[in-house]
């Protein structure tokens, strides 16, 4: 048995058969051309080019009318990467003056190009070059009429694994037969990740090397949860993970009816479900598991993907969709969380271009208040769809109190903007923050007393209290989200918004986590804002609980000094709750 970690970057499990997609291999037949050739071999490269660009206008509709526009978009950038006058220029000339065959030009300039991104040190614009080697494999497929098809044509259930997905070969995987898949390289913001994300079957990527010793039809199982792939388990384990696959289809066959179920606790406490989106589209997820309301919209997703900054009509447009959806159903609209692994290429100014956008770097609200532009016409963007729902907005990584008033001055100011141009809006919009950063955590009582409300964002109060980089790979054993210092801050949290009467949720992955639900809510948690995904299980787990329980496991927890004993404990009473425990 082989265990390998991952960044997850689509929840849920899978066990089957690995399929191993090897990297393709284009055998370049001549790399040169008789001079006198060249102007038929321009001519086949122009054919290629157009014959890619329909393609791509193709899956560009597919993607678009399966997953949602924002989807689409990912291939209309490429075919603004095949429209680049520079990069075909370059192979042509290549062509003309070398007597390159254009395989072999298609080849040199894009592999160049992607190396290029690649060697920036930016882990955002490596991902990028992965969207160009998905533009060599197109053009060379058709220059050389070998359609891969590989991935699309898997007819049996499969768990694929490859070194590298590109974002058309996910964008064509069918779930009815690829139940999951992992790959050795790859990081969360990828396209390839967003689109798993879309397909909602568990994903893996950044694994790092696992293919060496895999032939194909090896036992897999894929953990989207935990972010680990086991290979060939033993019994116990595979055991283990059948059980939480029976489980998670039970739930996926009951989530119609859980989609009606308010979530309450045994004894009657209503607990809001609310969910996270990244995409407007994703809202019909939410809807369809009958989410309270959406407690996280990402923001930030709106610069993906993209070539050009969204406009002020363009943020107005993705609310309006959102709000629309939920009706009377509150939308907390988060303000860009831009930076460390989330820096699109529109935002790559010169003088950012040496920077190394780490966690602890120009992120977030940092940005928005060094870069008032961005900020602000998201901000009357916001202000303007708010007459049409119950909107709110808030605040990601505040770390200061200084912060949080200069971003509610930001707002003030745009409010006065809105007000001299006679545009609506609302005037008591609530205001509140992500608590997020260890600082914010501490002066909780002072933060209360500031703003409407708090949302817990554990995925970065993890890694900054722990100091335990939530992208990487080799400390993700350290990332702990039951460390005890990580449940003493969400406490302080929890008591200084009932002490200031404002609402707390937690936004974070952990809240997703079912194991996590009895301290949290046994912590006095009334909220929680999960993947759409998790929904029904999470509203399975709080209509197991009843308050008693729940504080007593909170305060048994709260006890123990280690989070591996904490994780143990809570998995024992998860299994009691599910009545799965002997
Ligand atoms: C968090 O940090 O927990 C959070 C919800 O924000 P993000 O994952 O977008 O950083
Ligand atoms: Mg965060």
């Amino acid at each position: 048995m082989l265990i390998k970690r991952g960044i997850a970057v689509s929840p849920g499990v899978a066990i089957g058969p690995s399929v191993v997609l090897g990297a393709e291999v284009f055998k370049i037949p001549d790399q040169f051309v008789p001079v006198d050739a060249i102007e038929t071999e321009l001519a086949r490269l122009r054919r290629a080019i157009d014959a890619v660009g329909v393609d791509l206008e193709e899956n560009e509709h597919v993607a678009a009318d399966r997953f949602g526009t924002q989807y689409g978009a990912i291939f209309s950038a490429h075919r603004q990467l095949l429209a680049d006058p520079n990069l075909v220029g370059e192979i042509e000339t290549l062509i003309r003056t070398k007597s390159y065959a254009p395989e072999h030009a298609v080849r040199k300039v894009i592999r160049r190009y992607a190396e290029l991104l690649q060697g920036i040190g930016k882990p955002l614009l490596a991902e990028r070059s992965n969207d160009l080697l998905d533009l060599e494999k197109h053009l060379l497929s058709r220059l050389l009429g070998e359609p891969r098809g590989e991935v699309a044509s898997l007819v049996a259930p499969a768990i694929v694994v490859a070194h590298n997905l590109t974002p058309s070969e996910t964008a064509s995987l069918d779930r009815r037969h690829v139940h999951a898949f992992v790959t050795e390289t790859g990081g969360r913001t990828s396209h390839t990740s967003i689109l798993a994300g879309a397909l909602e079957i568990p994903a893996l990527v950044g694994v790092g090397r696992f293919l060496d010793g895999l032939g194909g039809g090896e036992t897999v199982i894929v953990d989207g949860d935990q972010g680990v792939i086991i290979i060939a388990p033993d019994d116990g384990t595979l055991a283990r993970y059948r059980e939480r696959l029976a489980e998670q289809h039970t739930l996926a066959v009951r989530r119609e009816a859980f989609a009606d179920v308010v979530p309450q606790t045994a004894d009657g406490e209503r607990i809001r479900v609310l969910g996270n989106i990244e995409f407007p589209d994703e809202v019909d997820h939410c809807v369809e598991r009958g989410a309270d309301g959406v407690g996280l919209y990402r923001t930030e997703f709106l610069y993906l993907g993209r070539e050009v900054e969204p406009t002020e009509d363009d943020h107005v447009a993705a609310y309006r969709r959102v709000i629309a959806a939920c009706g009377s159903k509150p939308v907390t609209i988060r303000t860009l969380d831009l930076g460390a692994d989330k820096m699109p290429h529109t935002l790559l100014g010169a003088e950012q271009a040496d920077e190394t956008h780490s966690a602890l770097g120009l992120r977030s609200i940092r940005l928005s208040l060094v870069d008032q532009s961005l900020f602000k016409t998201q901000l009357r963007a916001i202000l303007r769809a708010s007459v049409e729902g119950d909107v709110r907005i808030m605040f990601p990584l505040i770390s200061t109190l200084a912060e949080i008033r200069q971003a509610k001055f930001v707002l003030k100011e745009v409010q006065e903007d809105l007000e001299e141009d006679g545009v609506a809006f609302r005037r008591d919009i609530p205001v509140g923050m992500m608590v997020e950063v260890p600082s914010a955590a501490l002066l909780a009582e002072e933060f209360a007393q500031v703003v409407d409300f708090f949302s817990i964002g554990t995925n970065d109060l993890i890694q900054y209290t722990l100091a335990v980089d939530r992208a990487e790979t080799l400390v993700a054993p350290l990332y702990n989200s039951g460390d005890p210092s990580v449940l003493r801050l969400i406490r302080r949290v929890i008591r200084a918004g009932r002490k200031a009467g404002i609402p707390v949720t937690v936004c974070g992955q952990m809240s997703s986590d079912p194991k996590y639900l009895p301290v949290l809510i046994g912590l006095g948690l009334k909220q929680v804002s999960v993947t759409p995904q998790a929904i029904p299980q999470v509203k399975d787990t709080i209509g197991r609980l009843d308050r008693p329980t729940a504080a007593a496991i909170a305060r048994h927890v709260m006890q123990l000094e280690v989070a591996s004993d904490i994780d143990s404990y809570l998995m024992g009473r998860l299994a009691v709750l599910r009545g799965e425990a002997e």
